[in-house]
């Protein structure tokens, strides 16, 4: 790959109308410019997930399609491995951010465990790998019995229990199936995070966890029992969290428990600082350093530690899949309602709710970067989808080059929560899903039919 490395260009900045198309100098972009390093790059004018120019793959598998990025998957896993390699620790992906059973197995081969959160998540894993139940975190504020069951059965590391309601239950079903589990509390440690109200969940009016005012008395209450082993402590403060300030100081507050609950006479060998790192969804005119951030974030962790003999659990999920991925969408029209432009595509907010739900901002380029559009002309469309609802858009104003009927677009940073989230509203089958490695693409999921849909109805 040679030609410039631009990670987060400002596609979308209208402030620059000399520049070419994503934001630097036409001639200079015309040849290979990495959108998402290693995984998304421009090729001879063509939008390219590793060797294969993306619109082949629309073509052959059609629109909208979600297509990830093997390389990228690895590499992103890799820079949370090498950041903590001095410190015992699991990296256990968060199985929600993408549950596909293909990038399971991928990130698995590389050694990663799992951060799951419902019966089925763990099903998943134990499809995948069996034997990765011993790298299995099982957290969630509304864990069944049958659930609980399934968890206890497959011997996994930890139950991030969120309640003593639940500490009950698992005492009960832990007596019934003749099991010792190890036990985590997930606390609140009523840290603050700038994200979006609905992704944070560390403070005390949110529903997760316990207060960590109240986790010394629960924690005593787990050491009676003799059915349990207290083996770690827990929390997760929210998602798309960028800065490491509320991370540290997570860690710090969950080390000083660590140090009351030892001195309590408990075991504690485990300390889980959740997931939550956040990745750049907006373009920016200076390459983006994934490792250097995930340096930092390690670091941080590190040091707040301090020294602490633990085993550290991280659960990342978007940090890890986000940029990996791309939904593809085809223009289906173009239309304008006194001067406001739209294009119509035929990827829906069923397929990617995020901008739907949280106003999320995801980056769109055409896959095709040739004729006109390389120029610095720029249109102002909102891009939105064919479902029944004003939500169902991508981007709203969003400033453009000239878009044709039957263009295609890469809806950017679509690998977390997108296909996670999709849903069939309007009675729509869900997206294929297709992983890239090198020449090869391989469909791990395929594109659900109509009686797919109404298979379980009569
Ligand atoms: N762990 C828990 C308990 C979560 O609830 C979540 C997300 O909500 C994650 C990990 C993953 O968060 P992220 O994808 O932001 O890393």
């Amino acid at each position: 790959m040679n030609g410039k490395t631009i990670s987060h260009p400002p596609f979308s900045r209208p402030s620059k109308p000399k520049a070419g198309l994503l934001g630097i100098p036409s001639p200079a972009t015309k040849k290979d410019l990495e959108l998402r390093p290693p995984g998304f790059i421009y090729r001879n004018d063509d939008l390219c997930c590793e060797s294969i120019p993306l619109a082949r793959l629309a073509a052959s598998h059609g629109t909208p399609l979600y297509v990830y990025s093997g390389a990228a998957l690895r590499a992103r896993y890799g820079a949370f491995e090498d950041a903590f390699r001095r410190i015992p620790h699991t990296v256990c992906y968060s199985v929600k951010a993408n549950s596909n059973l293909g990038i399971l197995r991928l990130l698995g081969k590389r050694g990663c465990g799992y951060d799951v959160v419902s019966g089925g998540e763990l099903q998943r894993v134990l499809a995948v790998n069996r034997r990765a139940s011993s790298r299995v975190v099982f957290s969630g504020v509304g864990k069944t019995a049958p659930e609980i069951d399934a968890a206890l059965r497959a011997n996994i590391l930890l139950f991030n229990v969120e309640s003593e309601s639940e500490l009950a239950v698992l005492v009960q079903r832990a007596a019934a199936l003749k099991r010792k589990p190890r036990v985590a509390l997930r606390v609140n440690p009523d840290v603050a995070v700038a994200t979006h109200p609905y992704i944070s969940t560390g403070l005390h009016e949110h529903k997760f966890g316990v207060p960590l005012a109240e986790a010394r008395r629960i924690y005593g209450q787990i050491q009676r029992e003799a059915r349990l082993e207290a083996a770690g402590v827990s929390a997760h403060i929210g998602s798309q969290i960028v800065e490491p300030a509320p991370f540290c100081e997570t860690v710090t507050r969950l080390a000083e428990l660590v140090r009351e609950l030892r001195s309590d006479g408990m075991t504690i060998r485990y300390l889980d600082a959740g997931g939550g790192l956040g990745i750049p969804y907006e373009s920016r005119p200076e390459p983006d350093d994934f490792r250097a951030q995930v340096s930092a974030y390690a670091r941080g962790i590190a040091k707040a530690l301090g020294g602490a003999r633990l085993h550290l659990l991280v659960e990342p999920g978007r940090a890890i899949v986000g940029p990996a991925g791309v939904l593809l969408t085809r223009v289906l029209y173009t239309k304008q309602n006194r001067g406001k432009r739209f294009l119509v595509v035929d990827a829906g907010m069923n397929d990617l709710i995020r901008p739907a739900l949280y106003g999320a901002h995801h980056e769109i380029v055409p896959l095709s970067w040739d004729g006109p559009e390389a120029g610095s002309q720029r249109t102002s469309y909102d891009v939105v989808g064919p479902i029944c609802e004003t939500g169902d858009f991508f981007a709203r104003a969003r400033e453009l080059p000239e878009i044709q009927e039957g263009a295609l677009l890469a809806i950017l940073d679509a690998g977390a929560y997108g296909m996670s989230l999709a849903s069939n509203y309007n009675s729509r089958p869900r997206p294929a899903e297709v992983l890239v490695t090198g020449r090869t693409a391989r469909v791990i999921r395929k594109r659900e039919s109509f009686r797919d849909l109404v298979r379980l109805e009569r």
